[in-house]
């Protein structure tokens, strides 16, 4: 189970992420992304990543 990080001094706050998987991110109001959960069933790790365009979200 890939456990998400997101680097906030990176993320713009764009909601990407959001996007492709609500179970795992939400947007703060901070407007930065926060990480809700490990990857889930519903999203692929990799793709997660690829999808973000500031490169801000990374997985241990
Ligand atoms: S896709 Fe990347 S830049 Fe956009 S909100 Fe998510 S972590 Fe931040």
């Amino acid at each position: 189970m890939a456990k998400f990080v997101v680097d906030e001094n990176l993320c713009s706050g764009c909601g990407t992420c959001v996007n492709v998987c609500p179970d795992c991110f939400e947007l703060g109001d901070d407007y930065k992304s926060h990480v809700k959960q490990d990857n889930c069933d519903n999203c692929d790790a990799d793709e997660v990543v690829l999808e973000c365009p500031m490169g801000a979200i990374s997985y241990e």
